[in-house]
């Protein structure tokens, strides 16, 4: 028993060094990586559910790996958030975001992710306003999506950055709404235009009604607050009907196709006549 117990410390040990190893791994390939572009910005199709039409897009972060492939943000973010990398990440995928969507049609909005770690910086919103003015990108298509997480730590801070924003025209979502703690407090913190539903509960509506009672009961809050509701996560044409009778504003998920690449917007677009 006792050699038994040795080995499964041995394993455990492997284990534990291979996952440091992958660790380290993608934080020496993250510093190099930003500098060289692999970070790219991906586009996800947000839909208007009054008219149907295209309202714009979320941008989600890719890592082009010249040798494993694309690598998703669950896997880097986390590590660019304790090695500080987040705020030179962020600002390369908002500026090739801002640099691609800026002759798409105008009407179009990119709805940006803002990390927790981002909020405590005093100088955000002005270098958020510098990129605008830098890309030629216009304040009032850009919406900043910030997580209820975030606001937590110093929320006077955040509601500084928060006015300076709205100021420029810039409008402000609550992200991930009802999955992190005490969503109905943050609702007031700061002047949010708009409620983002998490696919945590979008996903389940048509199996479970406790989702489906959630979800209604978000669009109704939003809708007596005047920040229509966004839901994320939409995987097929019942859910969306669903959503579309609980009175949700928009909809975004692989329903409507997966997050693509600018290239592949723009051939979207140019199909649609939009650019
Ligand atoms: P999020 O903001 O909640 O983004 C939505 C996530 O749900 C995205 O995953 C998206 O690809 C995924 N998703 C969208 N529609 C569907 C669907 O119909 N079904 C399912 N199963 N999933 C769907 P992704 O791209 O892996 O992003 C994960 C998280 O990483 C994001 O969560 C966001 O918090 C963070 N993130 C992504 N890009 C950035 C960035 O540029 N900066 C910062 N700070 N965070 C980012
Ligand atoms: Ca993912
Ligand atoms: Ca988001
Ligand atoms: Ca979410």
């Amino acid at each position: 028993a006792k050699k038994a117990g040795r080995n499964r410390y041995a394993w455990f040990d492997r284990s534990m060094e291979r996952a440091i190893q992958a660790r380290n791994e993608i934080e020496t390939g993250l510093r190099n990586a930003i500098p060289q572009g692999q970070i790219v910005p991906y586009f996800e199709q947000q839909i208007d559910l009054a008219t149907g039409a295209l309202a714009g897009f979320e941008v989600l972060a890719r890592w082009e790996h010249p040798l494993r492939g694309l690598i998703e943000p669950d896997q880097f973010i986390p590590i660019a958030e304790e090695t500080g990398l987040i705020a030179d990440l962020s600002m390369s995928v908002m500026r090739q975001a801002f640099i691609a969507a800026r002759d798409w049609d105008p009407d179009l909005v990119l709805a940006v992710n803002i990390s927790p770690w981002q909020l405590k910086d005093a100088w955000l919103a002005q270098k958020i306003i510098k990129l605008l003015l830098e890309t030629g990108f216009p304040a009032r298509r850009l919406e900043i999506e910030i997580t209820e997480s975030a606001l937590f730590d110093n929320l006077a801070l955040a509601q500084s950055i928060a006015v300076s924003l709205k100021n420029q025209g810039i409008r402000l979502a609550l992200d991930d709404f009802g999955t992190g703690y005490s969503s109905l407090a943050h609702l007031r913190a700061l002047p949010f235009d708009r409620i983002k539903i998490d696919k945590c509960f979008v996903g389940s509506i048509a199996e479970k009604l406790e989702s489906a009672a959630i979800v209604g009961a978000i669009a109704r809050l939003g809708d007596s607050l005047n920040m229509p509701t966004t839901a994320e996560g939409v995987e097929d044409a019942d859910t969306l009907e669903r959503l579309r009778v609980m009175g949700c504003a928009r909809a975004q998920g692989y329903h409507f196709g997966r997050p693509v690449s600018a290239a592949n917007v723009r051939r979207l677009l140019a199909e649609r006549r939009l650019i």
